[in-house]
């Protein structure tokens, strides 16, 4: 059988809506080729993952050698030099306690581990009774049945049932009347936490598990923490013994100019999901770091009787962790999360610069990720409208991503000011094309 180009019968992509894929042949550092030779600026490093750019030669050396050495080891019987060393390096790297990392091989898998350990850890300690999860408005949490539940994202949720029981979700934190135009954190809306308080008050913190949410909304539009809101959630959680859980997924491994956003904000949670940047999007990985005192209660019982029953055939698979500890090994060696912070004004000013241009609602920015809010589709002649923007960035070999009527631009760490005027000035052409 031969495919082509539209042969999208044999594979089935993700997310049905992308019928008319662009077709790539390879990638080095800021850019992909196509298979006519036209080399397109990445401006979204792969999907949010490839952190240090593309095709680093360190981490293919790293995974073409550990192929060679071990391809596979069975993780419920057999351990591996590359598991327990990325495990440190990456507790290392964690704030607090967080001592001790589950591998998974998804951002989805990491959201349905935290939530079930949430779960074992509520069981272990004789807490049967607190099951609820609490998540939020606007969130993306992956397509795992956890994820989508405590995601809040209606498209996500509305064809696959009622998805987990006993879910409650917190208000998202976006109001563009209080907060257009901002540059990290907004000054507004800290006071959308205490909507937790309203939640126990409803249901008794006796039967509240935990509460997940990402530190920064990534793919529902760049929403950067209001100053002082995950403070008054921990605060919240630690009055009525709640779990706290970051989705660090997107802005793990230096999307925000550190390893995890819980250090940029300053708030410790009980687990951190991560997934993407820990092996620069090369290899499948994701895992869940967590702190001591639930780690505890699930490794400590009596004669073995707690134990957490779950895992996954290629929990800590040996080429992903290769490339996890060469991924890690490059960002540390090129000081690319202080570069992140080091190129974060210069960013954040050129986006800026769009604000002027058509059909522009909205711009936010927080490290290297901005979101360009434009008026709605409806203003933008509809599918058209949208149709005629995925033309216009091809023209313009600039792969970014649209998502409903926002734009959103988060390049590698590695990317230089020259290539961030070429993303904005890309972006204001497209601006200009479609209005
Ligand atoms: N959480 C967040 C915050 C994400 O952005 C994503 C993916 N973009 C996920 C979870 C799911 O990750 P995956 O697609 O690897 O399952």
């Amino acid at each position: 059988m031969t495919t082509s180009r539209n042969d999208l019968d044999a594979w089935w992509m993700p997310f049905t809506a992308n019928r008319d894929p662009r077709m790539i042949a390879s990638a080095e550092g800021m850019h992909y080729r196509t298979p006519d030779g036209r080399q397109l600026l990445d401006g979204i490093s792969g999907l949010w993952c490839c952190n240090a750019g593309h095709n680093r030669a360190p981490i293919v050396a790293a995974i073409q050698h550990q192929a060679a050495q071990l391809d596979y080891a069975p993780p419920f019987q057999f351990g591996h030099e590359g598991a327990f060393a990325l495990a440190s390096r990456i507790a290392a790297l964690a704030p607090g306690d967080l001592d001790h990392v589950f591998f998974c091989n998804s951002g989805s898998e990491a959201i349905d581990t935290a939530l079930k350990i949430a779960l074992a850890y509520r069981h272990a300690r004789g807490e049967g009774g607190r099951t609820r999860l609490i998540g939020r408005e606007r969130a993306y949490h992956g397509t795992g049945f956890g994820g989508i539940s405590v995601g809040g994202l209606p498209a996500n949720r509305k064809a696959f049932g009622h998805g987990l029981s006993g879910i409650d979700h917190l208000p998202h934190t976006y109001d563009r009347e209080h907060q257009a135009f901002s540059i990290g954190e907004p000054e507004w809306g800290a006071h959308l936490a205490d909507e937790l308080e309203r939640i126990v008050a409803l249901n008794d913190a006796s039967t509240i598990c935990a509460v997940i949410v990402e530190p920064m909304a990534g793919s529902t539009g760049v929403l950067a923490p209001p100053k002082g809101y995950l403070q008054r959630l921990r605060a919240i959680c630690d009055r009525h013994g709640i779990l706290l859980i970051f989705d660090e997924v997107i802005t793990g491994f230096g999307r925000l100019g550190f390893a995890f956003a819980a250090e940029r904000f300053g708030v410790t949670p009980d687990m951190i999901c991560f997934a993407k940047g820990v092996t620069n999007g090369t290899v499948p990985l994701g895992g869940v770091i967590v702190g001591e005192e639930i780690h505890t209660a699930l490794m400590q019982g009596p004669e073995r009787a707690i134990e957490l029953f779950h895992g996954y055939t290629y929990s800590g698979h040996p080429l992903a962790c290769a490339a996890g500890l060469a991924a890690l090994d490059l960002y540390r060696d090129a000081g690319l999360f202080a570069r992140a912070r080091a190129v974060e004004p210069v960013f954040a000013q050129a986006v800026m610069s769009l604000r002027e241009e058509p059909n522009v609602l909205d711009i936010r920015v927080v490290g290297l990720a901005a979101a360009i809010e434009l008026a709605s589709r409806t203003d933008m002649a509809g599918t058209r409208g949208y149709d005629a923007m995925v033309q216009a960035f091809n023209e313009n070999d600039l792969v970014i991503r649209i998502s409903g009527d926002t734009l959103t631009l988060c390049p590698a760490l590695i990317v230089s000011e020259d290539e961030i005027g070429e993303l904005i000035e890309k972006t204001r052409a497209v601006l200009r094309a479609v209005a």
